[in-house]
């Protein structure tokens, strides 16, 4: 298996070239250069097996040389050992043909950490491997941030720096971030928004001078071996409900279109999904440009859901992609285009392609607040304000007629994540697991920046020889 650049003009990457680089060196992103191809038989078995060997299976299908199956076997078992439920993605009933699929078991309580900790064991090994040092730097919108940090605080041949828009991630986003004090691990509030953190990344990418020196690497959404993690809970999950069913889709809080992507990559390897639903708070450019080919970025909104709060969803490029047929040079085209106008108007050919497969909903913070207090008035159960996102675009979707059948909505935060919003719809205050009692005790570490990429990368420097002496 090899990987090629949606803009075709970076040479082609193993897994672990791709692992490594996160961004391709021409701007693009890796994509495998064809789909794993499986039966519907066999997606199911791989989908009836425990988690971590069905992580095991879904990942040695990419992976290629990179990592032998028993290597993935160990990887994946010891990265979802953490999880503080036994099923790892339970997936719970909450209507006739209702489904939430919680992805929030994980050591930071976030959906993220499915793909982070096999990530920071993938790095640990290609590292040491390689004898070879990486600086990780990474935006985040509140939970990519802690989950990369909880799973490459130990490695001793990483630093990770971690840059969230302050004062834009929620009390308990931050405190999971930096309160975690270690030599390796740099947390930067940047004076801005999250699409200006990820500006900022990419500049220091696109340096080469500086991305060499201190060996830069990148573990957004946009590295492919996180998308492939996040396809494992799309087959374990449609597994389950998949006797006697005719049609499965799923909704999924969108933000950077990574987790929806990893659900489009299960269904393009042959797991047989109806629809794949893509729920956007206020900041609805997806919404827009499903619905109506609009794809023009407008200025950030703060929601009850920050983690979506992005307007440049990095991995749309992989769908674009896709549906222009894997032609670079019309992709290319477009994404010029992108930079240059800050718009695109999806043509009809790509935007019927991309319809056979999404459909979308817009949801206000108004609509999300009411559905959390809903859902706890008829299960008793608290949802995050993520969550309540994908259940009002569910049942939105299901009503006009946009899906049908079992649909599974991804509940991607434990509600304790977001406290204020919880206890705003329902009056009841979510209460964090054990494990983090203590977190408003814990002393907090981080630099202020703005929202400047040479700012940055001086403080990178520092932080790089640091560690290198
Ligand atoms: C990151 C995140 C999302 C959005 O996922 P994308 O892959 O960026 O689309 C949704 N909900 C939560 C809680 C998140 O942390």
């Amino acid at each position: 298996m090899h990987y090629i650049s949606t803009r075709g003009r970076a040479g082609a990457a193993d897994f672990e070239g791709a692992l490594l680089a996160g961004l391709a060196s021409d701007g693009g992103l890796y994509m495998p250069a064809s789909w794993p191809a499986l039966s519907a038989a066999e997606a199911r078995r791989i989908g009836e097996q425990p988690y971590a060997e069905a992580a095991a299976s879904v990942l040695s299908l990419f992976t290629g040389e990179a990592f032998e199956r028993r290597a993935l076997g160990a990887m994946t078992a010891a990265a979802y050992a953490g999880f503080d439920d036994p099923a790892v993605a339970p997936l719970r009933q909450v209507g006739d043909e209702d489904y939430i699929l919680e992805l929030f078991h994980g050591p930071t309580l976030a959906f993220k950490d499915f793909a982070m900790q096999i990530l920071g064991r993938m790095f640990d090994a290609a590292l040491a491997r390689r004898n070879e040092t990486l600086t990780i730097i990474v935006a985040t919108s509140g939970d990519t941030g802690s989950a990369a940090i909880e799973a490459l605080k130990a490695c001793a041949r990483v630093n990770i720096v971690v840059l969230h828009p302050e004062g834009r991630v929620s009390e308990v986003q931050r405190r999971m971030m930096t309160s975690v004090i270690a030599p390796n691990v740099m947390n930067i509030a940047v004076d801005g928004s999250f699409d200006d953190c990820q500006a900022i990344v990419k500049q220091l990418f696109a340096d080469d001078a500086f991305a060499g020196a201190v060996r830069l690497g990148g573990v957004n959404s946009i590295n492919w071996a996180r998308l492939a993690a996040q396809t494992v809970y799309y087959f374990t999950a449609w597994a389950r409900i998949a006797e006697g069913a005719e049609n499965i889709s799923f909704v999924v809080p969108t933000g950077n279109f990574g987790d929806v992507f990893a659900g489009y990559a299960a269904k393009r390897m042959g797991l047989p999904v109806a629809m794949l639903g893509v729920a956007a708070n206020a900041n609805d450019i997806l919404h827009r440009a499903i619905s109506t080919g609009d794809y023009s970025p407008r200025g950030v909104q703060p929601t009850a859901s920050p983690s979506m709060d992005i307007q440049v969803a990095s991995n749309f490029e992989r769908l674009l992609f896709e549906a222009k047929t894997r032609d670079h040079e019309a992709l290319r085209v477009t994404m010029e285009g992108l930079a240059r106008d800050r718009a695109i108007e999806i043509d009809n050919a790509t935007l019927s392609a991309i319809r056979e497969d999404f459909v979308s909903a817009a949801v206000s913070d108004k609509d999300a607040l009411a559905e959390i207090a809903r859902h706890e008035k008829a299960t008793g159960d608290l949802i995050d304000p993520h969550t309540a996102v994908a259940r009002v675009a569910a049942i939105r979707l299901r009503a006009a007629g946009a899906m049908s059948g079992k649909v599974v909505s991804l509940s991607t935060a434990h509600p304790a994540k977001f406290p204020e919003a919880v206890a705003q719809a329902t009056g009841r205050a979510p209460v964090l697991p054990e494990r983090y009692a203590d977190l408003f005790d814990r002393p907090e570490e981080m630099r202020r920046a703005p929202a400047s990429a040479e700012a940055v990368k001086t403080m990178v420097c520092d932080l790089y020889a640091e560690n290198a002496s």
